[in-house]
């Protein structure tokens, strides 16, 4: 059984080590798929680099909002030639961060409102990170109503619905197997089938039982497993409705 990773970060120097034969040991053996997110430029033109060199590993361009701040919203341009490379599918990740708060919330608005418009331009998803941001996220998101991607989905089951109102993905992590997520459970069991996605956000966040370790794609099994016991079906039907829903919105 093989599963589709809609959020990565193979360009993070935790596999420096072992990159390439890690890549074509998932894509062998667990994934079908995997997208790969930059976080600020050097690293988009490193993610191409990857994209092409894997059949099955596809990347996004954007900006972070940790990185906002050392960027001028005028560099977003630069995103353009990246946007127009097949292998280029997303625009991210981008979005909120009120967590660490890296950058001043007005600089972090502004660089997301600007990629929701540079994705409509496009015609590509937007992936976007929400974390302790949701009320701005939604008003940005139901303001300008690019295709979106929640990923690492950490909202409340209200914020959900009207997230999907609005005709966003809503991806699960490795936070979903952890023992404090309780209230994403209910997320887990109400989102309609075809708005739901699966990642990992490697190297972060690895799962139950590996929690604390390097994550990477093949433990993506382990959230959809926990999916496929929250909503009542079989793991093949949680991988194969997955890989159908990202290479749908990714247009692949
Ligand atoms: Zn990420």
């Amino acid at each position: 059984m093989k599963f589709f990773d809609t959020h990565s970060h193979y360009c993070d120097d935790r596999f420096d080590g072992d990159r390439d034969a890690l890549l074509e040991k998932l894509l062998a053996e667990s994934n079908c798929g995997i997208l790969t997110c930059p976080s600020n430029l050097d690293d988009v033109a490193f993610s191409k680099e990857l994209a092409h060199k894997y059949e099955n590993v596809w990347y996004a361009a954007g900006i972070h909002p940790h990185e906002c701040e050392k960027y001028e919203i005028s560099d977003l341009d630069k995103l353009f030639p990246y946007l127009e490379d097949e292998k280029c599918v997303a625009v991210g990740e981008c979005g909120l961060d009120y967590y660490y708060d890296f950058a001043y919330r007005d600089t972090q608005i502004a660089f997301f409102r600007a990629q929701c418009d540079i994705a409509k331009q496009v015609k590509k998803p937007i992936i976007v990170h929400d974390r302790e941001a949701h009320a701005d996220t939604i008003n940005v998101l139901s303001d300008l109503r690019p295709e979106a991607i929640i990923h690492c989905y950490s909202g409340s089951l209200e914020s959900a619905k009207i997230l999907v109102g609005l005709g966003c993905y809503i991806s699960f992590a490795g936070t979903l197997t952890f023992k404090n997520a309780s209230k994403l459970l209910s997320v887990a069991q109400w989102v309609p089938e075809d708005r739901i996605l699966i990642e990992t956000d490697a190297p972060y966040l690895a799962p139950e039982p590996m929690r604390g370790r390097r994550n990477d794609s093949s433990l993506v099994m382990h959230t959809a497993q926990r999916l496929a016991d929250l909503r009542g079906c079989s793991l093949e039907h949680i991988a194969e409705v997955t890989a159908n829903n990202a290479k749908k919105v990714f247009g692949i």
